[in-house]
C-alpha cells in the first residue's frame, strides 16, 4: 500500500512536471505575438468567417506587390499597376503600404482597388501622402508597432518591422524609420514582407517565420548574398525572393536558393516569375 502511494504521488509529479513545460511553451508563443485588448479592433462584417482549415495563399502579382488570402481575409501588399493588375483578385480586407516609391505607393492603384471597407496600414510617410478619402480608413504603424484585429475567433495581428540601407552609398534609399516591413499572423501562420531593406539584424532576428518574402536587388536593397545570409539566420520554413530587378536586371535567384539550400536544405526557397506580365517598375 506504501509503495502504491508513492507510485500515485510520482504519476503526479510527472504530470504536474509535463504540464508546465507545456505553459512555458504556450507562454513563449504568446510572446512573440503579443495580444493587447486595447490594441484590437473585431472586424465586424466577417465574424461569421470559419478560419478552422485556412491556409495562406500567395499570389505574386509583380516586383513588390502581391495579394495574400486567408479564409475570406484578402491582404493586398503595395498595390501598383492599376486596377488591371488586381482583375483577378477578391477585393481586399486589408492594403499593406511598405513605402513611399512608386513601385510600393501608387494613389490611382489605390483609389482603384480599395473598397470602402478595405483596412489600409501604413507608415506615416505614406499617410501623409494620401488624399483624405483614403487617409480615413488608413491606420499608421510605426517601426516596430503593432495592431490587432479580430475576425470571428481569428486573431490577425500585424507588426511593422524596420526596414532600411546599410551600405553607405545606398542609405540615401531607404532611411530608417520611414518604411515599414511586417510581420503577419494570421492564425498560426506567421508571415513576413521585408519592403525595400538590406540584411538588417531585425530581419535576422526573427523567429518562427513560415512564410517569407525577401527583397535583393541593387542599388536599392541589397545583394544576393546578403540576403541569403541574412535567410539563413532566420531560417522561414519558406521564402520567395521578390523585389529582385535592379538597374543591371533581374537578380540571381538561382544563386540565392543554391546558397540557401547548400546550407540549409530545409528551407523552401520559392522561385516565381514576379516579372512575367509586368513592364519596367
Ligand atoms: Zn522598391
Amino acid at each position: 500500500m506504501k509503495y502504491f502511494k508513492l507510485f500515485i504521488l510520482l504519476i503526479a509529479i510527472c504530470m504536474y512536471s509535463c504540464k508546465s513545460e507545456k505553459n512555458e511553451t504556450t507562454l513563449d508563443n504568446t510572446d512573440q505575438t503579443a495580444v493587447s485588448e486595447e490594441n484590437t479592433e473585431r472586424v465586424a462584417d466577417m465574424e461569421t468567417s470559419d478560419f478552422s482549415n485556412s491556409n495562406v495563399t500567395v499570389k505574386p502579382i509583380s516586383h513588390g506587390t502581391l495579394v495574400l488570402e486567408y479564409g475570406t481575409v484578402i491582404i493586398y501588399v503595395d498595390p501598383v499597376g492599376g486596377s488591371e493588375a488586381f482583375k483577378d483578385q477578391q477585393p481586399p480586407t486589408f492594403i499593406l503600404i511598405t513605402d513611399i516609391h512608386g513601385d510600393h505607393l501608387n494613389v490611382e492603384t489605390l483609389e482603384a482597388v480599395s473598397t470602402e471597407r478595405s483596412k489600409i496600414i501604413a507608415p506615416q510617410a505614406v499617410a501623409d501622402q494620401l488624399p483624405s478619402n483614403l487617409k480615413n480608413q488608413t491606420y499608421v504603424l510605426s517601426n516596430s508597432e503593432t495592431k490587432n484585429y479580430a475576425i470571428g475567433n481569428t486573431e490577425l495581428i500585424i507588426k511593422a518591422i524596420p526596414m532600411y540601407n546599410l551600405r553607405e552609398e545606398a542609405l540615401k534609399f531607404h532611411p530608417k524609420k520611414r518604411g515599414n516591413g511586417y510581420v503577419l499572423t494570421l492564425g498560426k501562420e506567421r508571415v513576413y514582407i521585408s519592403g525595400d531593406t538590406e540584411d538588417i539584424p531585425e530581419m535576422r532576428q526573427l523567429e518562427s517565420i513560415d512564410i517569407a518574402f525577401v527583397c535583393m536587388n541593387l542599388p536599392y536593397t541589397m545583394t544576393v548574398k546578403s540576403a541569403a545570409d541574412a535567410v539563413l539566420d532566420f531560417q522561414p520554413k519558406k521564402v520567395y525572393p521578390y523585389h529582385y530587378r535592379g538597374t543591371d536586371g533581374l537578380s540571381d535567384v538561382e544563386l540565392f536558393k543554391s546558397i540557401v539550400n547548400n546550407e540549409n536544405p530545409d528551407i523552401e526557397v520559392v522561385l516565381v516569375d514576379w516579372y512575367e506580365k509586368s513592364d519596367e517598375m
